[in-house]
């Protein structure tokens, strides 16, 4: 593998990043709680849809603190459309873990906080600590790949040599947690999977820009996966477990047995039922669903109140406040907290597939 002029090609992306970085709400925050909320927002969400969420985040629990002592439907709440909701709740256990035992100061204590990985726990040493390591999320994976070993589509199995490159390359002093940034900032914008190389700063110093701008290089079709999917099942179970939420949500408490034939039409409750369950109990694991007596699935009064306070109620500026679920968890009682003349006290009852479109009922108020 030749040789590149890496301290070159990092002098010209440090250029690059002063003045083409991209704005961002936890950039720049000499506040570790800022980065780790950010970080793990992230973990499996795009940054466009991460920064409203971000901002209403903080804004309502501003620290490690308030964090801490944040209510599951507020916490669940304020996470709404992001995914994995067990992220959130990792989150407050993370708080919790840090109001006893203090902030990690390096990469190895931010690693003994849960939901911490390998990754975020080096991303965290660089922005939060300024401690130096080695980040490769995918963007620096393809940055670095390409710009210092000439591969043109780097993969997971290349991070071990794309380690030693960055390690050989980035320096050890200065600001050096501004360089994995640098490197997703490209990444996001020029260095796509087919990349602008005629636009880019490193195009003079890349290894891979040659190959790519003789136009010969082929857009990499092949996608891999890392989500489990059951053997012979179409989708991966995340689509799955996403279909036995929106039946509970729309049906009520459900039998796990009613469960399979409508969330995959294939099913085959002889084949299929242990898969079933334990994609149900995961959920209730995660503090999604309950199982309640006679066998029935349901959604807990937290997720409830979850789907209440839906996305489209908040940029509507139509927030409700749940009051009582009721028993069966297929009506719900709001209150409109603002926007529109509510009837009477402005309390409503509603069924649950109606509530998550809960806005526009409440303003028509039928
Ligand atoms: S020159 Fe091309 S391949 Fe190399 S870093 Fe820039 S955009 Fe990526």
């Amino acid at each position: 593998m030749p040789a590149t002029d890496g301290s070159r090609a990092i002098r010209q992306l440090v250029r690059w990043y002063g003045t083409h970085k991209r704005d961002l709400p936890w950039r720049d925050i000499n506040d570790a709680y800022f980065i780790f909320v950010s970080e793990i927002m992230l973990q499996q969400t795009q940054v466009d849809r991460v920064i409203p969420k971000f901002k209403t985040w903080v804004k309502r629990f501003p620290t490690w603190n308030a964090l801490a002592d944040a209510k599951t439907p507020d916490l669940l709440a304020a996470w709404a459309g992001l995914g994995y909701n067990n992220r959130a709740l990792r989150l407050r256990d993370a708080a919790r873990q840090v109001m006893r035992d203090g902030v990690p100061t390096d990469e190895d204590g931010w690693k003994r906080l849960p939901g911490v990985g390998t990754y975020t726990a080096a991303a965290l040493a660089e922005f939060a600590n300024h401690r130096y390591a080695v980040v490769i999320d995918t963007n620096v994976r393809r940055v670095a790949g390409r710009a210092f070993l000439g591969i043109v589509h780097p993969q997971p199995t290349h991070d071990s040599r794309i380690r030693r490159s960055l390690l050989t390359n980035i320096p050890r002093r200065g600001r050096h947690w501004d360089i994995p940034q640098a490197f997703m900032d490209l990444g996001a914008s020029i260095c796509l999977p087919m990349p602008s190389c005629a636009t880019c700063p490193l195009k003079t110093t890349c290894l891979a820009a040659p190959k790519f701008l003789s136009g010969k290089v082929m857009r990499r079709t092949r996608t891999t996966t890392t989500e489990y999917r059951h053997a012979g099942k179409k989708h991966p179970d995340r689509i799955y477990r996403g279909r036995i939420l929106t039946l509970i949500r729309e049906r009520g408490p459900t039998r796990l047995s009613a469960i399979g034939p409508n969330v995959d039409t294939t099913f085959d409750a002889v084949r299929d039922n242990a898969w079933l369950e334990t994609m149900v109990h995961r959920l209730i694991k995660d503090g999604i669903l309950t199982m309640k007596k006679g066998g029935h699935v349901s959604l807990t009064e937290t997720q409830t109140a979850v789907f209440a306070r839906s996305e489209s109620d908040e940029r509507r500026g139509n927030l409700t406040e749940i009051l009582r679920p009721d028993r069966s968890h297929r009506r719900i009682k709001v209150r409109l907290l603002r926007r529109g003349t509510p009837r009477n006290d402005g309390i409503q009852y509603m069924k649950t597939p109606r509530v998550t479109g809960v806005s526009s009922t409440c303003v028509a108020f039928r």
